[in-house]
């Protein structure tokens, strides 16, 4: 049998309070347990086009259901199945469902919950996850609403909202998406590995981890190794979901369970306590979160003379001076400006590249961050600033380098344009490129 169910790639999210006074009751009828539709008591409140849709997403006739009142049909007609529900109560996240059937059908709700007659609109889940650790203060901060909000009315998220509750709690799309997929308790990936966490109790564990060496720590707290996220300790690098468990199990915090590694649970706490945390997946997200001004005041703690000229120290450097020059946010579709040819362009477009090489730069030069780069575009800018077909004058406008023909950009913007990122900090760099290329 084909599904003609098509899921879109990005779900809708559903707020619905699922433990108040007035729904408690509800809760416990219809959702604690499925209950059977081929019931003669709800069966015969079902049109055959309702029965046939619920056949389909519950094959043994057995199946969750929720509702709302008439006020909110507006926001019910908007989802379709595979579609989300977060169930909130208890000044918490409860659970989170996935749509599957909906109608609106005010003889079945009467008779799904015949205590009080105002749900008309009703819908069925076919998963059902429990969610743990995200209070309401957490979800008020994933949408940007003030702390105190409590959700406790039925509500339809914007799409923009509900991508930043999906990243926030962790929500496994693949799974959750899946309207016909058996339920898999466990998988779902707990949110929160760094709650409850402080700045001593992850920095003891990152002496246990350079004490232990990294695979007798991975061993004994049971932890995988480093997929996105490692902290930058002095002369280490450590896997930052590691050394998170290992804080939890060092400080008789919860551990057990499968915990997101992503920004908002693991990079992000970790920044706000302090650490440098690079993405060793992506070559665009600075180490130090997306504020350059962070880059400048600690660049010495993380770059100092003690760097020795490893691939990892020049890597660890590059990340630094992304996020000092502002694009090292690693957001997708961030954009930046070239500094050479002052197109806006994606950020993965861009590198941080140096005004004087590397190579040539004193400990000293090497850590003025920011001065000692500027963005460059990959579509050319950072090629030809680095091999001398340009330079950059003492006015800061863009010359033609001395290896140049004449021709090669004659016709291009590029000369005599006059760089805006050009300044008595950055000009000594500039000259030396103009003394060797001009
Ligand atoms: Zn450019």
């Amino acid at each position: 049998m084909v599904d003609p169910f098509v899921p879109r790639k990005q779900p809708r999210l559903l707020i619905a309070p699922s433990y108040g006074a007035a729904v408690k009751g509800r809760w416990h009828n219809t959702m604690d347990s499925p209950i059977s539709f081929k019931d003669p008591a709800v069966a015969v409140h079902l049109s055959a086009r309702e029965r046939q849709d619920l056949d389909r997403h519950h094959h043994d006739g057995l199946a969750r259901f929720w509702g709302a009142k008439p006020r909110f049909d507006r926001d019910i007609d908007q989802l379709t199945t595979g579609d989300l529900v977060l169930f909130t109560g208890q000044s918490r996240l409860r659970y989170i469902g996935t749509l599957g059937f909906k109608t609106r059908n005010e003889r079945l709700a009467s008779a799904l919950w015949q205590d009080e007659p105002s749900w008309t609109n009703v819908y069925s889940i076919t998963e059902l996850q429990p969610i743990a650790d995200v209070s309401y203060p957490q979800l008020a901060a994933f949408l940007h609403f003030s702390p105190q909000y409590s959700f406790q009315r039925t509500q339809l998220l914007t799409p923009e909202q509900t991508s930043w509750v999906i990243a926030g709690v962790g929500i496994d799309l693949g799974n959750a998406q899946a309207p016909r997929q058996a339920e898999q308790p466990g998988r779902r990936r707990r949110a929160g590995i760094a709650v409850g966490l402080d700045r001593a109790a992850v920095q003891d564990a990152l002496d246990e981890w350079r004490d232990l060496g990294k695979q007798a720590f991975l061993q004994k707290y049971e932890a995988n190794e480093a997929a996105r996220y490692a902290i930058i300790d002095r002369d280490c690098e450590a896997d930052a979901m590691a050394i998170l468990l290992g804080a939890r199990h060092r400080t008789g915090l919860p551990a057990d369970g499968h915990w997101r590694g992503d920004l908002v649970n693991v990079a992000a706490p970790l920044r706000k306590l302090g650490f440098a945390v690079v993405n060793i997946a992506s070559e665009l997200e600075g180490p130090l979160g997306p504020q350059p001004s962070a880059y400048v005041t600690r660049a010495h703690e993380f770059l100092g003379p003690t760097d020795s000229l490893t691939l990892q120290s020049i890597r660890r450097e590059q990340s630094f001076l992304r996020g000092a020059l502002g694009i090292g946010t690693g957001r997708p579709g961030a954009q930046a400006e070239c500094a050479l040819c002052g197109r806006l362009l994606p950020e993965d477009l861009l590198v941080a590249s140096h005004i004087k090489p590397r190579a040539r730069c004193t400990e000293s030069e090497r850590i003025d961050i920011p001065n000692i780069a500027m963005p460059a575009c990959l579509l050319g800018c950072d090629a030809l600033y680095e091999r001398g077909y340009i330079t950059v004058d003492g006015d800061g406008t863009v010359r033609l380098g001395k290896t140049a023909e004449p021709h090669l950009l004659a016709q291009d913007q590029l000369i005599g344009r006059k760089l805006t990122i050009h300044n008595a900090a950055r000009a000594e760099y500039f000259a030396w490129h103009h003394a060797q290329h001009a």
